[in-house]
């Protein structure tokens, strides 16, 4: 099979897991940086150029569309199912969970616990907004934050008050978040594949910080997840439409609450901690989705 990894840089740590499981498994795998590709439309329907060639003979196209390229990155993924290549996360479920606000919508249309939240535009209020979502300390959100940048915990409504106005002077959407003092640092990713929870690590922020990303300095550790963990990370994954997610959630005391999903989870630190050949599901699933695919045909866009 013919595998397109869509990603900006081949030793990235996912990117080249990927790349050695394939070829491995005797797939043809290349790398292919959205940003060097140029997209085509017109008379000869879409194309995609790419060091000068045409990219067209692929069975499956693999998404790793980094937070900085992301509407660039859309733009190319959405070529690449245009033409038929199906994809593995497609662009519609990736801009879904880009946005936070518009991830816990949907998740909570679908009644997945999350934190009290509440999306602001304007100084008149403030206070009683801050009071809806049980007032102080609080978490100040971007809305296209990642790795833990863009997530404030403000204790004061004055800080609450100069950090929101500073960042709408920036020109970025926020949004506020009720803090779970009771997860203490710590936190649950979920890896689902397919509708399936492949592998899922604790992580514990280091001392002094909340957040628990590891590019934050947080540590994992493998565990078992509890079966509320898993069908809340399942149905999440199912509700954003993303056959490959990394699932975010607390650990409060009204049970597992989702802060958000991920689209194009790393897997570094989750093979490291588990021990589990994260890589090696994602090809045999997507190998398995390109089959199925040619016999249903590419769907309605
Ligand atoms: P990012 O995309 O930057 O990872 P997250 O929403 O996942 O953004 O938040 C980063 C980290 O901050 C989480 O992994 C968690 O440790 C902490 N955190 C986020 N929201 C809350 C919250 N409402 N209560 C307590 N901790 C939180
Ligand atoms: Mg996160």
């Amino acid at each position: 099979m013919r595998i397109a990894i869509l990603s900006r840089n081949k030793s990235l740590y996912s990117t080249n897991r990927l790349v050695r499981t394939a070829k491995k498994a005797g797939h043809r795998v290349n790398v292919i940086d959205p940003l060097k590709c140029n997209l085509l439309l017109g008379r000869d329907r879409h194309k995609v150029f790419y060091n000068s060639s045409t990219v067209d003979k692929f069975n499956i196209a693999i998404t790793r569309i980094g937070a900085s390229i992301t509407d660039y990155g859309l733009a190319v993924v959405n070529q690449f199912d245009m033409m038929s290549i199906p994809v593995i996360n497609d662009a519609a479920s990736i801009a879904r969970s880009r946005d936070k606000f518009r991830c816990l919508q949907l998740l909570n249309k679908h009644n997945i616990k999350l934190p009290r939240t509440i999306m602001v535009r304007s100084p008149e209020n403030l206070a009683t907004a801050i009071e809806t979502i049980g007032g102080p300390p609080v978490i100040i959100k971007l809305l296209q934050g990642t790795h833990g940048i863009g997530v404030i915990l403000a204790e004061s409504i004055e800080t609450i008050e100069s950090t929101i106005d500073t960042l709408w002077k920036l020109g970025q959407s926020i949004m506020i978040q009720e803090f779970v003092k009771e997860s203490r640092g710590e936190d649950i990713r979920a890896f689902v594949i397919g509708g399936e929870i492949v592998a899922a690590m604790r992580r514990k922020a280091k001392i002094g910080e909340f957040r628990t990303n590891i590019h934050r300095g947080g540590h994992a550790s493998a565990i078992r997840l509890p079966e509320e963990f898993k069908k809340t990370a399942i149905k999440s994954a199912q509700v954003m439409g993303l056959k490959i997610a990394g699932v975010d959630m607390l650990n409060s005391q009204n049970g597992p609450m989702v802060m958000e999903v991920n689209s194009t989870p790393g897997f570094e630190v989750l093979e490291k901690s588990t021990g589990i050949n994260i890589a090696k599901k994602i090809i045999e699933f997507a190998v398995n989705y390109a089959k199925n695919y040619s016999v249903e045909g590419p769907g309605i866009t």
